[in-house]
């Protein structure tokens, strides 16, 4: 079971099974000590429907089904877990990496200084992200990077393999933190063996570690068995998970914030 968990769903998700507070009591039960709720960035549920319906006379941007921008400020600034509830909650998103847009990302950078965690995900759905190449999708990570972000999330993907060595220098050199996702490992989409790689890799180079869930319901909350499954045969440096420890991870999120801070001026003079 992970101590804290950077990566869940919720229902504003569209496919995600429970509402933060059913999340939050699991949590609790669970022993975990932080969570983070890291629901997609708005459109990704329709993206995935019109995917697979596509009518092509209907523009995807028109049908909006997953949260929006009035969900993360809501629960950016008015949204508290209950008192009785001892779970350190992290207010996150996950954004997708753009494949083909001017912006690496889809982040709302107008609020991306408020968040605690900002995962940035390569979902292969297009229009989202049309998948060329190797080198095309190492190339949009490392520009998601240098936007408003923290977290490079389920980084190993058969449908789209990086080029894992530019990958890891390019999170050293950034100080962004490369996620190993125990759904992706369950369900197959991560080779196990490309994840040990990683691992070495990363404990080379010393770049930093997630390890997450990636819930989308309660039961599978902190749940690492596949992940443990790799770590427990390598000697990997606890020092570079981030999450080993509700303190560690609050030392992340504290200096992350900052720099996610500078970044969004940055941008948001430039235009
Ligand atoms: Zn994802
Ligand atoms: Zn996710």
């Amino acid at each position: 079971m992970l101590t804290v968990d950077l990566h869940t769903h919720s229902i504003a998700s569209v496919h995600g099974f429970n509402t933060i507070e059913e999340l939050l009591r699991q949590a609790d039960r669970n022993g975990i000590s932080g969570m983070a709720i890291t629901d997609h960035s708005p459109g990704i549920d329709n993206t995935i429907w019109l995917s697979q319906n596509r009518t092509g006379d209907v523009p995807w941007e028109e049908n909006i089904k997953g949260p929006d921008i009035p969900y993360f400020m809501n629960l950016l600034s008015r949204y508290k877990p209950p008192a009785d509830i001892q779970v350190h909650l992290f207010k996150g998103i996950e954004c997708n990496i753009l494949s083909h847009d001017d912006r690496p990302t889809d982040v709302p950078v107008f609020i991306a200084d408020r968040f605690d965690i900002v995962i940035a995900s390569v979902h292969p759905i297009p229009p989202i992200f049309t998948v060329e190449n190797s080198l095309q999708v190492t190339d949009r990570m490392i520009r998601a990077m240098d936007h408003p972000i923290d977290i490079i999330g389920h980084p190993l993907h058969k449908g789209y393999g990086p080029m894992m060595e530019l990958l890891v220098d390019a999170a050293v050199e950034k100080g962004i933190a490369l996620e190993v996702n125990n759904s992706s490992l369950q369900l197959g989409k991560s080779d196990p063996e490309q994840v040990r790689l990683l691992l070495e890799m990363a404990a080379l180079k010393e770049c930093r570690i997630v390890l997450s869930s990636d819930a989308h319901m309660a039961n599978e909350l902190g749940a690492d068995a596949d992940i443990r499954s790799i770590l427990n045969s390598m000697d990997f440096p606890v020092e570079l998970i981030v999450n080993h420890s509700k303190e560690s991870t609050l030392d992340y999120v504290n200096r992350r914030k900052k720099i996610r801070a500078e970044i969004k001026d940055r941008l948001t003079h430039r235009s």
